[in-house]
């Protein structure tokens, strides 16, 4: 906490944290929790949650839970728990034994369902969901009573029995709170809280066949679990009136709802529900499709968990809805791997280049360093031979005169190696170029020049005898628009979608890269981040372009 004072001030939780600490609330302590529902895979907005809950926790010397609310047996599976953790895990955070599951809580929240009704607040409905729903009102317009409203205590819990017993079917009757149907606040227009469901629950089997609602697990299970501070997105804040009216009728630990803003990101859809869509739709390979802005995905694009930790830092927490840039998570992340990842050459549209002056049949190994950013790196060595790969766009023929790469007649560097220049060029039939004669200065070794001579250009390069061919995936943007929500008329986000989201090439890599280990990302040099994908066989390794080094985004615009 000190050491977060000292470089931000604080954000209005943990100011409110603060205050509760030094009213000797909650006995002083800080308990929060993450209540994941394991129905999809955690994305970016996620992480902001994760890194709000432990942080807060670990600053105030508390705890942080993390709680599986897993009430709705139809959509949640045994993947998504598993998948939810590693990425916890991943992003950084620790858990310990304190993992909770809402269905550990069924029987309790059952008592708690029977408490209210012995206290006549609340009652078995027999209508259809139709008629409830005309019953309701409006906004603006009272709701009605049920005409089940006023049933007896005792027929009321004899039902609720039945109900668990599995005597009735789904939808043949419901459990409602007792509260108020003119209430202002549509939600304390005697919500539904239990309602039967036959239907084979991840954790629980078949043992239950009634389920409590969202609204009826959640606030609970915080009360359950001692949660003091339960942070929630701010679309839960006409909830709270509702979970206040809950752990008073039932008396239970008053855990305190405060809400904040969900993150959201341009060009970025943040929405389990629809990130399952694109998946079901076949729009991406998977979860973990590396242009999904879940953790999965991010990591399998060669996203560092501090880029991600980063960003969560930067944009605070704030109680009103933004949108976050997300050139600002790319530049956290190119500030990151620029310190940790190690350079590599690699050469992605291949122009080959004979050095007529360098003996046939010859190589040597050239040393490269491996982190400029990082001493510790070490070097590497890198085979030159008389033919190379240079990229096509780091030759021009005709070149104008700021075009300072290599044209014919003129002189640059290759990194590492030494001074070449270019004296022919070789075309196909139709014009293509296929080939560079160069030749090289052997006193220019190292690329270092011996009398003083500059060139202006660095290039990379790959000796084409030592090249591994790879696969190579150019990643963009998912969407195209920068609020992928917003649609035409009738219109469905999937049409905001980018065509262009993916390219596929071949590249020419330099030898070292052929150990690289999957998920290790690198910087090719000049070109952008690139992570090896788990596709990658022992011959044929795949790259993903994490980020380019410069912005090409903001070029085409
Ligand atoms: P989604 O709409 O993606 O399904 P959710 O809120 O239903 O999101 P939960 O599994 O219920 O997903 O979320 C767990 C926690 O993460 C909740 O406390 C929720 O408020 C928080 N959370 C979800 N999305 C965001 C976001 N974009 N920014 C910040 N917090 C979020
Ligand atoms: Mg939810």
């Amino acid at each position: 906490m000190e050491a977060m004072e000292e470089t931000r001030s604080l954000n209005f939780i943990e100011e409110k944290i603060k205050a509760d600490l030094a009213d000797g609330k909650f006995d002083n302590t800080v308990h929060t929790r993450f209540p994941p529902e394991p129905n999809g895979y955690l994305h970016i907005g996620h992480a902001k949650a994760i890194c709000l809950n432990f942080g807060i926790a670990m600053a105030n010397g508390g705890v942080c839970n993390l709680r599986f609310d897993d009430t709705n047996p139809t959509k949640e599976e045994t993947e998504y728990v598993e998948a939810i953790k590693e990425d916890i895990k991943w992003l950084g955070f620790n858990w310990g034994d304190k993992e909770y599951y809402t269905s550990d809580y069924f029987e309790t929240l059952y008592g708690y369902a029977v408490r209210l009704i012995e206290k006549g607040l609340a009652y078995v409905d027999h209508q259809t969901p139709e008629q409830i729903a005309e019953q309701k009102g409006t906004p603006t317009k009272p709701g009605k009573n049920s005409p089940f409203r006023n049933r007896t205590i005792e027929e009321n819990l004899e039902l609720f029995t039945k109900m668990r017993n599995g005597d009735f079917e789904e939808g043949v009757c419901i459990l409602r709170a007792k509260i108020d149907m003119e209430n202002d606040n549509m939600l304390l227009r005697d919500p539904l809280i239990y309602r039967i469901k036959k239907v084979t629950h991840h954790r629980t089997g078949d043992d239950w066949c009634v389920y409590p609602i969202y609204d009826f697990a959640h606030g609970q299970s915080d009360s359950i679990e001692g949660i003091t501070h339960s942070l929630c997105s701010l679309e839960f804040e006409v909830h709270r009136p509702l979970y206040n009216w809950f752990i008073e009728n039932l008396e239970i630990f008053p855990s305190e709802q405060t809400e904040f803003a969900r993150l959201n990101l341009s060009y970025t859809i943040l929405s389990k529900r629809k990130l399952l869509e694109l998946v079901e739709g076949k729009h991406v390979t998977g979860w973990d499709d590396p242009r999904m802005p879940t953790l999965s995905g991010l990591r399998r694009r060669g996203y560092s968990p501090e880029a991600i930790v980063a960003l969560c830092d930067e944009i605070g927490v704030l109680k009103r809805n933004g949108l976050t840039d997300i050139s600002l998570l790319e530049h956290h992340l190119k500030t990151h791997l620029n310190k940790v990842a190690e350079r590599r050459m690699a050469v992605l549209n291949p122009l080959k280049v004979t050095i007529t002056n360098y003996p046939e049949g010859e190589s040597e190994l050239l040393d490269a360093v491996n982190n400029p950013e990082d001493e510790l790196a070490g070097k590497r060595q890198v085979p030159f031979s008389r033919e190379i790969y240079i990229e096509q766009n780091d030759f021009m023929e005709d070149a104008p005169r700021k075009f300072y790469r290599l044209s014919q007649g003129r002189e640059v560097r290759l990194r590492y190696a030494y001074y070449i220049t270019c004296n022919k060029l070789i075309k196909d039939t139709e014009g293509n170029i296929t080939e560079l004669l160069c030749t090289y200065d052997p006193e220019t070794k190292g690329g270092k020049s011996p009398d003083g001579r500059k060139v202006k250009a660095t290039m990379h390069w790959v000796s084409k005898e030592h090249a591994v061919d790879a696969e190579v995936r150019l990643y963009d943007r998912l969407f195209s628009t920068e609020r992928p929500d917003k649609t035409e008329e009738g219109g469905h986000f999937a049409d905001n979608l980018n065509p262009k989201s993916v390219e596929i090439i071949s590249g020419k890599l330099e030898p070292e890269l052929k150990t690289a280990l999957i998920g290790a990302t690198y910087q090719f040099e000049r070109l952008g981040y690139f992570c090896k994908d788990q596709d990658s066989t022992g011959s044929s390794p795949v790259f993903n372009r994490t980020v380019a080094l410069r912005d090409s985004w903001a070029k085409k615009k």
